[in-house]
């Protein structure tokens, strides 16, 4: 990923892509004392930009420091990021961590760096994205928000998930499903989970894991569409129930789910006009968006 054209931001300037390098005495890298964001943007628009920019601020908040740039700073150098590479369709990734001068447990002489880099990166499935992922049970569930800060969207918190990942692809399994501490369902590696159950929608109450801002939009699409949503605690027995289930991410965006484990789904029409309805908003101009609603 290291090796390709294009521009990164790093510390306020923008630097060709293969010299974006880090030096290796990291304390992020040793330490995890890293978060980050995933945004989308289409035709030029970054999606919620503000509330990505937001969380990233809230996440290194939570992880005891404050990223030395102002949301609009922040705002503005994703904005420069998607036009320095020439995309008006594509990922944006911004990260801040804690730098090299300082490296032990203590941290407080580290300074804060932020970097931002974007590339395409189109719908998974395309065309064929009605036809729905699968998702294997993974070992490790998600830490209890007293064993770690789940509420940041934190670099080390993302350990378990490539841990789940691989061990549900090397089962062939698109991705993996985990569970909260306490054995309720909780979410995908990268992405929320909903089920639709008796014309429903029904999600987990995101203690442990985070409050996606695609979550946050597919319920406000579900319930102006007459769909009653509940956010509760979702027992694992309970999704033989369900009769059409997906998952809602940044990168995600709204995906069917076919199987999980050994259930198998036939994904439907609350999920096909939810996907509808999701691709029309993320594809509305900031008027569009601010006439609607008005
Ligand atoms: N959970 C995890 C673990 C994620 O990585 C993501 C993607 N950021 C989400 C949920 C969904 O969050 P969002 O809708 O804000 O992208």
């Amino acid at each position: 990923f290291d090796d390709r054209d294009g521009m990164i931001w790093w510390d306020g300037a923008l630097r060709p892509w293969r010299e974006a390098n880090l030096h290796v005495l990291s304390h992020g890298l040793h330490y995890a004392s890293a978060v980050f964001e995933g945004e989308r943007s289409y035709n030029g628009n970054i999606f919620k930009l503000r509330d990505h920019t937001e969380r990233l601020i809230a996440s290194g908040r939570i992880l005891g420091f404050e990223i030395p740039y102002s949301a609009e700073q922040i705002d503005a150098a994703c904005k420069e990021v998607l036009a320095a590479n020439n995309l008006t369709d594509g990922y944006i990734r911004p990260l801040a961590w804690r730098g090299a001068e300082q490296l032990s447990v203590s941290a407080q002489a580290t300074r804060i760096h932020l970097a931002i880099a974007a590339w395409p990166w189109p719908n998974l499935f395309g065309a064929d994205r009605m036809k729905g992922i699968t998702l294997g049970m993974a070992q490790w569930r998600r830490p209890d928000p007293r064993t770690a800060p789940t509420a940041s969207k934190a670099a080390g918190l993302y350990m378990i998930g490539t841990l789940s990942k691989h061990a549900a692809e090397a089962e062939g399994f698109n991705d993996a499903l985990m569970l909260t501490c306490d054995g309720h369902v909780a979410e995908a590696t990268g992405a929320n989970i909903f089920f639709a159950i008796d014309g429903a929608l029904h999600t987990p109450i995101p203690e442990s894991f985070l409050d996606g801002i695609t979550r946050r939009t597919v319920m406000a699409l579900a319930r102006s569409r007459q769909i009653t949503v509940h956010e509760r605690r979702i027992d694992p027995a309970e999704m033989a129930t369900a009769s059409e289930v997906f998952l809602a991410g940044t990168a995600a965006e709204v995906t069917p789910v076919r199987q999980i484990g050994d259930l198998t789904f036939t994904p439907g029409a609350m999920t096909r006009m939810l996907i509808d309805d999701y691709d029309a908003l993320v594809r509305m101009s900031p008027a569009e968006v601010a006439k609607r609603a008005a």
